[in-house]
């Protein structure tokens, strides 16, 4: 199988496609620059399910202004909870999924977020990319949050042949060195909201098009 990998190394990719989304302003560069805490980093991800960074970060940053805790967002009522999510997809499955969660991080982990991938998938609704994510991001894990900007970009350049999300991280996590893994989720999102989108990928204009074999585009 063809692959970008046989001509260029994992630093030089994920640097390449970092420059390329910042200097296209990526939203997810350029937008989540106010999660602070692992709390807030872990909300906005099962928020952002199905919904765009621009969406997500308005309604986050909404949020964040009243609920600075698991506590707070378990005191809250359900209907002014589904006022504040209005705008992401399925805000109201999100405002019950959120009190579940802010439950159990208070009954279970003392109202902190727990930086272990077992715990925190043991969360309502928190998957294996969410949970990586967070990981990643809010805790400088070296774990790879396979998304499907990942897991489309990571086949289109022939790095990996799968079919789920989940495939792909298992193949990534024995590819990519260790210390790179935690750059894969921000590089990739990023190359993926402005170059290599799902549809109509921007190839003419890609830094990376004299080495990608392009599969299925
Ligand atoms: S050449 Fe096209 S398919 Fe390959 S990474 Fe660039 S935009 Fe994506």
């Amino acid at each position: 199988m063809k692959s970008i990998l046989d001509h260029l190394g994992w630093e030089e990719i994920l640097r390449v496609m970092r420059e390329e989304g910042e200097r296209r302003k990526a939203p997810v560069l350029t937008l989540k620059g106010f999660l602070k805490t692992p709390f807030q980093h872990l909300i906005f991800a099962v928020l952002s399910s199905r919904t765009r960074d621009e969406q997500t970060a308005r309604v986050a940053g909404r949020l964040f202004r009243e609920v600075k805790n698991p506590q707070d967002l378990m005191e809250i009522s359900v209907e002014r909870l589904e006022e504040l999510l209005y705008g992401v997809g399925f805000y109201r499955v999100k405002a019950r999924r959120l009190r579940a969660i802010a439950r159990q991080l208070v009954e279970r982990y003392g109202g902190e977020v727990p930086s272990d991938f077992g715990d925190l998938t043991s969360l309502q609704g928190v998957g294996i990319k969410t949970a990586n994510v967070v990981l990643a991001h809010a805790f400088g894990k070296d774990v790879i949050g396979v998304d499907t900007h990942v897991h489309r970009i990571s086949n289109r350049m022939g790095i990996v042949k799968t079919k789920t999300p989940e495939q792909t991280e298992k193949e990534l996590m024995k590819i990519v060195p260790k210390g790179l893994r935690k750059r894969v989720n921000s590089s990739f999102v990023a190359f993926g909201q402005t170059v290599c989108r799902p549809v109509r990928p921007l190839c003419d204009e890609c830094p990376l098009n004299q080495w990608c074999p392009k599969i299925g585009t």
